[in-house]
């Protein structure tokens, strides 16, 4: 497997980063994770726009422009001769001094990955996911931006583990409030009295790309949609809810804290965005 870093495709065994980049010692860095469709990247322009806010958010200047960023990820995934697949962007702090001042960190990082992707088992789209809340909260949006795709993860991957110790793939995470801010890597939707409603980024969501590409949808089938604050109970008695995400794309959840959803199967409408979805992948992507 060929890895991009920085100006250089290099075998997976040689792609390695410093211990004093600030991307490993204090998650200093931001990163896209984006699909490759029958040779087409999904919603390119879209990713490398979020990447670009995350970098203005944390002050971290990328000496590459959208365009130079937008070839380094078509020439990786022809390196790896890929069709379908997911590609993992990483820019970093870069190599600095031991402390957490970014005065020292000259050079940013960028790193792309792309590989075969690890798709959920059709099971679950078929029959629905199961899923619960977890304690862990979203980061407060006055500490950590949720809207900024950075290198810290922490509090999702302990909502993660949180879920997967009790049996389940998925959790919902609540922001500080207690209203429903997204999964650990999804946004939420419900589908209440012919609505579709989702939590907005101020609830602690992160903008995502499926979620704009959902909420499109809806215009296109003439779904009235909003954001709002959704509690756990607006979640328990709506008729359907989906999970989007790039990796995912659009997932059905027929419970959530064993509260079954609707008759306890995807529902109807979740089926016309899941159709609509794959329409789009093939259509609306940048030719490799
Ligand atoms: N929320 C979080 C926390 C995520 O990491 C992601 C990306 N996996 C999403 C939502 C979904 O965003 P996108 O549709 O852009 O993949």
């Amino acid at each position: 497997m060929k890895i991009y870093m920085n100006n250089n495709l290099v075998d997976a065994s040689e792609a390695t980063v410093s211990v004093f980049d600030h991307g490993l010692l204090y998650g200093d860095g931001i990163f896209e994770g984006i699909r490759l469709y029958d040779s087409c990247v999904f919603k390119l322009d879209e990713h490398l726009e979020r990447l670009e806010y995350s970098a203005k958010a944390i002050m971290l200047e990328m000496p590459w422009s959208r365009q130079q960023i937008a070839d380094a990820v078509c020439e990786t995934c022809r390196a790896n001769d890929l069709k379908d697949g997911y590609i993992r962007l990483v820019v970093t702090r870069g190599v600095g001094s031991l402390g957490l001042s970014i005065k020292n960190c000259d050079q940013p990082q960028l790193i792309i990955i792309a590989d075969k992707i690890q798709l959920y088992p059709q099971e679950f789209y078929d029959n629905g996911l199961k899923i619960i809340t977890v304690p862990t909260r979203r980061s407060n949006p006055a500490a950590l931006p949720p809207a900024v795709k950075s290198l810290n993860y922490l509090n999702n991957i302990l909502a993660k583990i949180e879920a997967q110790h009790l049996g389940y793939h998925e959790a919902i995470m609540l922001n500080d409030q207690g209203y429903i801010a997204e999964c650990t890597g999804d946004n939420v939707f419900i589908v209440h009295k012919g609505e579709l409603i989702t939590p907005a980024a101020s609830s602690g969501a992160l903008k995502g790309i499926t979620r704009d590409t959902a909420l499109a949808i809806a215009e296109e089938l003439g779904i009235p949609w909003r954001e709002a604050n959704m509690t756990r109970y607006d979640v328990w008695v709506a008729e359907e809810v989906f999970l989007t995400g790039t990796a995912a794309e659009i997932v059905p959840i027929v419970e959530i804290d064993a509260r079954v959803i609707g008759d306890g199967k995807p529902g109807p409408i979740t089926a016309k965005f899941l159709e609509s979805f794959h329409r789009r992948v093939s259509v609306e992507g940048t030719m490799l």
